[in-house]
């Protein structure tokens, strides 16, 4: 069993001193790290830590800053094999997934790190001549970052060397139920040289996050977790007037019309809600199919569905993992009963998988319901799994009115070979991403995020870099006069 303490100030707290709890591999069933649960105290510790090395961080020029951040990153991807066992072992993500979000990870710190040196200000002209007024952007402070167990790695390094290459010091706290590869990034970090107090991570459930988000020192909170927690934490930051960054979740529409390329169609829609095992918060749960495609989409998906190879999430040949934990799939079993009794058509799976190789493994059928309804539960609660809704629908009209009769605001998807009908309803769509003839397609550079129970702020791209930054504006009277301002001028 592995063990962890906490890394604080450069350095690890005792294993097993104090409150710890267990990590357990969703494939085998058994515990396989044992974490500390942070205390409020000891996230205090942290904090101080991070408070006391941010200025020496802000003071190191860009280049230098940029320049730890570019070997964080060789080192990351040189450990892309061991970091992605871990990932898999902690939250049954397959192997093929977990390796290239290692890899993706290492390409967010490049292009985070090619910021450092380039935060420029702006210099404004003003009405009067002879005052220079210029924009300076400065780091935060301490900033904390809390994430949730579907990508650990991927949904920090979102935010992480961000805030870093902007001269901020952080405070992490990821998923009580996926903590250990945040853990040995911290190893990865220390030999990139990243100095004491930089970077501090703290493990523990919602009490440890709740007192990162309290906590005086920390200037702002970057949350990626569920609506609830999200709209529980930003009350708790709104009475200490603290900002917040809200990643939250999804049921995206993914709409395919009649004129779409059928395959590329088919495809898309997959990846949209099997990727991941649909454990992602842009998965398209919702798919809206026009009446002269819909049976043939249901019909080509059910049958690739069926054919979806689930196993060992540490195999390179299998196409699913496990759900991450007994608790989410729980949750997804609970929908699929309730979906089948309000009268959901099922199509393809709708259970718990079992077989060769499968053993105890929480693994869920990729599980499809035709002739769903807009409003039944299955197409409003985010569910988090392999579980697709696919609605029909006549019109654009129509189909832009179900895309968007939702709480959530994450992602949409359009599939069309009409470049009129895309450019039409690109504006129309009510959400912070819009794939057209593509899903789930992330980079670096295009900043990503939601609007309406999806959250607000934005990650990756320039946006993603002036999330942990505040713009300070300076005047620069030169004229040498006098300003009285009880001297009437004429
Ligand atoms: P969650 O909200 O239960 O937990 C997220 C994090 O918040 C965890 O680290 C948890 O310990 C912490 N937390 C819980 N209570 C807290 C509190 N009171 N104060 C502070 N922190 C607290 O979410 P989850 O189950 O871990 O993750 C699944 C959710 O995350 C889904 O809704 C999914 O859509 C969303 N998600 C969003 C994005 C995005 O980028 N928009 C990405 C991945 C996942």
């Amino acid at each position: 069993m592995k063990k962890f303490g906490l890394f604080i100030d450069g350095g690890w707290t005792q294993p097993g001193q104090g409150a710890t709890f267990q990590s357990f591999n969703p494939y085998t069933g058994k515990a396989w790290a044992e974490l500390r649960e942070a205390s409020e105290a000891e996230v205090g510790c942290a904090a101080e830590a991070a408070a006391q090395a941010q200025p020496a961080w802000a003071a190191t020029s860009g280049v230098d800053r940029a320049q730890i951040l570019n070997r964080a990153a060789d080192i990351l991807a040189a450990n892309a094999d061991n970091m992605s066992v871990v990932e898999s072992t902690d939250n049954g993500k397959i192997i093929r997934e977990t390796r290239s979000q290692m890899l993706y990870a290492a390409r967010l710190f490049r292009f985070f790190a090619g910021y450092a040196d380039k935060l420029y200000g702006t210099t404004i002209p003003l009405d009067q001549p002879s005052i220079l007024d210029y924009t300076i952007r400065e780091p935060l402070g301490v900033v904390g970052l809390i994430t949730a167990w579907n990508s650990p790695i991927t949904l920090l390094c979102n935010k992480l060397p961000a805030a870093l290459a902007a001269g901020n010091t952080v405070v992490i706290k990821p998923s009580e139920h996926a903590s250990v590869s945040t853990l040995e990034l911290c190893k990865l970090l220390d030999e990139a040289g990243m100095p004491a107090g930089v970077v501090n991570v703290v493990t523990g459930a919602g009490a440890t996050g709740a007192a990162i988000v309290a906590h005086d020192k920390i200037a702002k909170v970057s949350f990626t977790g569920s609506a609830d927690v999200g709209r529980k934490i930003a009350a708790a930051a709104g009475s200490l007037l603290k900002p917040m960054a809200l990643e939250l979740g999804g049921k995206s529409p993914n709409i395919i019309f009649d004129d779409a390329n059928v395959e590329a169609a088919t495809v898309g829609a997959l990846a949209g809600i099997f990727g991941a095992t649909g454990q992602t918060c842009v998965a398209g749960s919702r798919l809206l199919v026009q009446k002269g495609l819909y049976h043939e989409i249901v019909d080509r998906l059910s049958k690739r569905a069926r054919i979806i190879r689930l196993g060992d999430p540490l195999d390179p040949a299998s196409e699913m993992g496990t759900v991450a934990n007994q608790t989410q799939f729980d949750r997804i079993m609970a929908a699929i009963a309730l979906a089948k009794q309000d009268g959901a058509q099922l199509v393809a799976g709708g259970g718990r998988a079992q077989g060769a190789g499968l053993g105890n493994g929480l693994f869920v059928e990729p599980t499809i319901f035709a002739e769903a309804r807009n409003d039944m539960e299955l197409a409003r609660s985010e569910i988090f799994g392999p579980v697709l809704a696919v609605i029909p629908f006549e019109t654009e009209a129509e189909a832009v009115a179900i895309a968007n009769d939702t709480e959530f605001g994450l992602a949409s998807g359009i599939w069309t070979q009409d470049i009129s009908r895309a450019m039409r309803l690109v504006p129309q769509m009510k959400s912070g991403v819009v794939w057209v003839n593509t899903y789930r397609m992330v980079t670096a550079q295009a900043p990503f995020g939601g609007v309406k129970q999806s959250g607000y702020g934005r990650e990756r791209g320039e946006q993603g870099i002036y999330e942990f930054t505040t713009t300070k504006n300076v005047m620069i009277d030169y004229s040498g006069e006098i300003r009285d301002p009880f001297a009437i001028k004429i």
